[in-house]
Order: structure tokens, then sequence, then C-alpha cells
């Protein structure tokens, strides 16, 4: 069971601002897709500090991310003995 932070992608793509993408402490967790021109999390990676949370809704003022259960995540994510990955 895990509690893992996710971007609405529909909200970030509007508003382009990276900010959360500076201050997550996990390496490599939350990225930026140019393609969908949103940041995107790295499920196996977020360690559900809420860091993120604070800074898109209290400092960009965008509140683009959500904590959520992981069987809850928009995109799906299946788990293998050797982890979690996105489907
Ligand atoms: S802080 Fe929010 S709006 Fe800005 S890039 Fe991150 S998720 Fe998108
Ligand atoms: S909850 Fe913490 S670890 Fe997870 S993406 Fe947000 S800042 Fe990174």
């Amino acid at each position: 069971m895990y509690y893992i932070a996710e971007v609405d992608k529909g909200i970030c793509s509007a508003k382009n601002c990276h900010l959360c993408t500076t201050y997550c402490p996990e390496t490599n967790c939350i990225n930026y897709s140019e393609k969908d021109k949103s940041a995107y999390i790295s499920v196996d990676r977020c360690k559900a500090c809420e860091i993120c949370v604070y800074i898109c809704r209290d400092v960009a003022k965008n509140d683009a991310i959500k904590m959520k259960w992981v069987e809850e995540l928009d995109e799906g994510f299946m788990i293998k003995k050797s982890g979690i990955i996105l489907r």
C-alpha cells in the first residue's frame, strides 16, 4: 500500500512553471515531459513527503498535485516482484 503524489496534467500544462521539479528531495522523482508540457511523478521513487503538494498549491498557487493511493492513480500501475511499474 503506497501513498503517491500525482500531477493533474491539464492544470500543469497550462502553467508550465517547473517549480516542483526543483524542490522534490528524491532524485529523478519529479521530471518534466516536453511532450505533455507537464511535470510527472516517477511512482517508484516518490516517498510521499508532500513537499511538492505544498510547493504547487501554496507557493506556485497552481494546486495541480494531489496525494493518491497507488491503486487510484489515473494512469494505472502494475506491481511485480521487482517493484512497481507504470503500464
Ligand atoms: S509546481 Fe505544479 S504547476 Fe508547476 S510544474 Fe509542478 S505540478 Fe506543474
Ligand atoms: S511527495 Fe515528496 S517524494 Fe513524492 S513527488 Fe512529491 S516531493 Fe517528491
